[in-house]
């Protein structure tokens, strides 16, 4: 139970931290006119005060109020939506109730109860995305709830109807009833005390204490961020309701009073939570990834003490990293400041600059000293050295998740078989990963940013016989990218054709210069998948390629990879047909794995068979690996066939497989795959054979 419980809630922060973070845009929007309306530019705030200046500052206010207004439906429709998208489906999807029902659902309820709390209080009184989220969250677990419920969908229409008219009406009971809860929840809510007596109290309790002045800007600090916390505008709750709390400060030295301009400059340094210090903490923590590019598109409103960007787009919000450095910090912070003017290290001038002052520039101006500046400087040093701990620990965090996201993403890829559902397609993480890689494979192909790689092979006296083309990705954004997922990938997403011209243009450039090196007797072979092979207008390409360079087509190899279901498709077949009458030397890659195996040798004249690394590797210890090698080189033999041992490791695992029949050899035991200009060294040092077994 309380397992289930757990699990619960953490799918309830998801929903709402998904929810902040597509909100990021209406954000950005506010935010930005926020920032227009108040620069703390005495020009600008004097040309808002002129006619035409009033046109302009009237059109910011409204996106303002807009954006603002907007955010508590918008979290209530987005954080249900989230929701429902993580909510595990039951046995049918029937149980799961269509995602615009759920926010459809969650839009009248906010109106609903929002509408009610107007009627009966006059005001809203506090935040409406409090209130949004919590409607998000009540909607979307009651439409789940009561879509397995029969008896609550009353108006269930046969299956043979529309689909979209056979969900509408079967949600309608529900939808009305989740309505009606959110009604009288809210007329419950509205009857509520408010939370001005609350702040009264809070109030008269400083105005005894003999430290009142630490207790009044603690108490506002601590107001400031829970509110902030759970995504509520501390802000406005202080200026509604906190007043009392400042008012009732006992006068600092000078006779000034705890005022808002002071703890917005001293306190909040960079908006609520002393957010200049987790930006810093950021950029000196994370080198990559969502905190970082938050952070940077975060820091220009920050200079001006905005902070929803970070808040909302990290997110700080409900965040458990996050709670106690951003409670602790502005406390810190307030004690800070306020000691600082009780021992009367800094004098206050009676100015009033805007909010949007910068830090720094507040300090000065609030003093007319360096101490503000130093004052403010401090604080900004100790909220980084608060925060520091906390962006480590969610930077470790973030770097696991990623780690486990792009290797479930790669094994999905590797594991997607040619007719299953396409991972690029899922909308969960894994395809919006496997989009996003994608898409960076794309522009790396088109700018060249892609390397070819080369392996040796070598016969059985260790003689040089020729390489393998590999291909290498080397700014693949994870190490799970191999090249085998990132050959799956672009055979996925259509790049293939793109990524194999490339590796075919490549390769014979590189013979070409083994050509004129003087080896022209060695061989390079190229990997081909099928999905290439499929294509209609494969063979005329790789035709078209060799046309461009001095390389005849008997010099290289065409390795077809067995591990996909080899495609018997007529396109592919006429595809080998026109390679193999070509000139080029055909190798079955990776055999003996496959279902297909046998069937295409008596389809096609094979020239070469590779073992299936797999087999070869455990070969010394597994007898069952030796008698399928031993039947393969069987074959070979009988057919002319050379046949390759791959993933050759070992001196002694290259003479168990010579003696199993095997006559080339290519693994570790050799060398790596190199870069070509390292290969013309390797050449150097290790001379080639005459002819290539098996090829005369
Ligand atoms: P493959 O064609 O069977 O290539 C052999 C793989 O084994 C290569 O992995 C190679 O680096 C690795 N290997 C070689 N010797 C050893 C060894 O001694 N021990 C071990 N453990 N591994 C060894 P790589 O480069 O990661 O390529 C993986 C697969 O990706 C290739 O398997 C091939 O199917 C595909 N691939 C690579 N380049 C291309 C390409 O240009 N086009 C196409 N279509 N596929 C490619
Ligand atoms: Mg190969
Ligand atoms: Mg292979």
């Amino acid at each position: 139970m309380r397992a289930r419980l757990a699990r619960r809630g953490a799918l309830w922060l998801l929903s709402i931290r998904d929810a902040f973070v597509s909100l990021i845009p209406l954000t950005l929007f506010g935010v930005l006119a926020v920032l227009l309306r108040n620069l703390p530019l005495p020009f600008h705030q004097h040309y808002l005060q002129t006619a035409d200046g009033a046109a302009l500052g009237g059109l910011l206010d409204r996106i303002i109020e807009g954006t603002h207004g907007v955010s508590g439906l918008a979290l209530a429709v987005l954080v249900a939506i989230h929701l429902r998208q993580r909510q595990p489906a039951g046995p049918t999807m029937d149980d799961m109730p269509p995602m615009l029902a759920v926010g459809l659902s969650s839009l009248i309820n906010f109106m609903l109860a929002t509408l009610t709390i107007f009627h009966q209080r006059g005001a809203l009184g506090f935040d409406l995305m409090l209130i949004g989220i919590g409607i998000g969250l009540f909607s979307a677990e009651y439409l789940r709830w009561a879509s397995r419920r029969r008896w609550l969908t009353l108006f269930d229409t046969a299956h043979d109807t529309d689909t979209e008219m056979h969900a509408a009406l079967r949600l309608c009971l529900p939808t009305i009833v989740s309505g009606l809860i959110a009604l009288t929840a809210a007329s419950l809510l509205a009857v509520l005390p408010g939370p001005d007596r609350l702040f009264v109290a809070l109030a008269g309790l400083a105005q005894e204490s003999t430290h009142g002045n630490y207790l009044a800007v603690t108490f506002a600090t601590l107001t400031n961020q829970l509110f902030w916390f759970v995504g509520v505008h501390g802000g406005h709750i202080l200026d509604t309701f906190g007043g009392s709390l400042f008012a009732a400060a006992p006068a600092l030295p000078g006779g000034h009073l705890l005022n808002r301009t002071l703890f917005n400059a001293f306190v909040l340094v960079g908006g609520a939570g002393a957010t200049l210090g987790l930006l810093a903490a950021l950029h000196l923590n994370s080198r990559c990834g969502g905190q970082r590019r938050i952070a940077r598109i975060a820091a220009i409103p920050a200079l001006f003490n905005i902070n929803e960007m970070v808040l909302f787009g990290l997110p700080v919000v409900l965040s458990p990293f996050y709670l106690i450095p951003f409670v602790l910090a502005p406390v810190s912070l307030g004690l800070l400041s306020v000691a600082a003017l009780n021992l009367g290290w800094l004098e206050l001038r009676p100015v009033n600059i805007p909010w949007t002052t910068p830090p720094i520039l507040s300090g000065w101006l609030l003093t007319g000293s360096l101490a503000g500046v130093l004052l403010q400087s401090g604080g900004i040093l100790l909220s980084t050295a608060i925060y520091w701990p906390f962006v480590k620990a969610a930077e470790r965090q973030r770097v696991a998740g990623e780690d486990r996201l792009f290797k479930e993403t790669a094994e999905t890829i590797l594991g997607n078989r040619p007719g299953r559902a396409s991972v690029l397609r899922r909308t969960d993480e894994t395809g919006l990963l496997g989009r996003r890689v994608l898409a960076r494979l794309r522009e790396d192909i088109r700018h060249g940013r892609l390397l070819l790689h080369f392996q040796p092979k070598h016969d059985g006296e260790d003689r040089l016989l020729g390489f393998e083309a590999l291909v290498r990705w080397p700014q693949a954004p994870h190490r799970a990218i191999t090249p085998a997922v990132t050959v799956a990938l672009a055979e996925d997403g259509g790049a293939i054709g793109d990524l194999g011209g490339w590796v075919f243009a490549q390769a014979l450039a590189f013979k070409e210069a083994l050509n004129r090196e003087g080896f022209g007797v060695l061989t390079v072979a190229v990997n081909v998948s099928p999905v290439q092979l499929a294509d209609a207008g494969f063979a005329e390409r790789i035709a078209a390629i060799l046309g461009e360079h001095r390389v005849r087509p008997e010099e290289i190899e065409i390795e077809i990879t067995e591990s996909h279901a080899m495609p018997d498709d007529p396109t592919s077949e006429r595809n080998i047909r026109r390679l193999a009458e070509m000139g080029f030397a055909l190798a079955m890659d990776d055999f003996g794995m496959g279902h297909t195996s046998l069937l295409h040798l008596r389809r096609f004249d094979v020239a070469v068979i590779k073992i299936d690394g797999s087999l070869t590797r455990e070969v010394r210890e597994n007898g069952t690996n030796a008698d399928i090698i031993r039947a393969i080189t069987a074959l070979g033999r009988a057919r002319g066939i050379a046949v390759v041992a791959e993933f050759v490791e070992s001196g002694a695992q290259k003479q168990a497989l010579q003696a199993m029949g095997c006559t080339v050899f290519q693994g570790y035991h050799y060398s790596p795959p190199l870069p070509a200009a390292a290969c013309l060294d390797y050449c150097r040092r290790h001379p080639p054979a005459a002819t290539p077994p098996g090829r005369a």
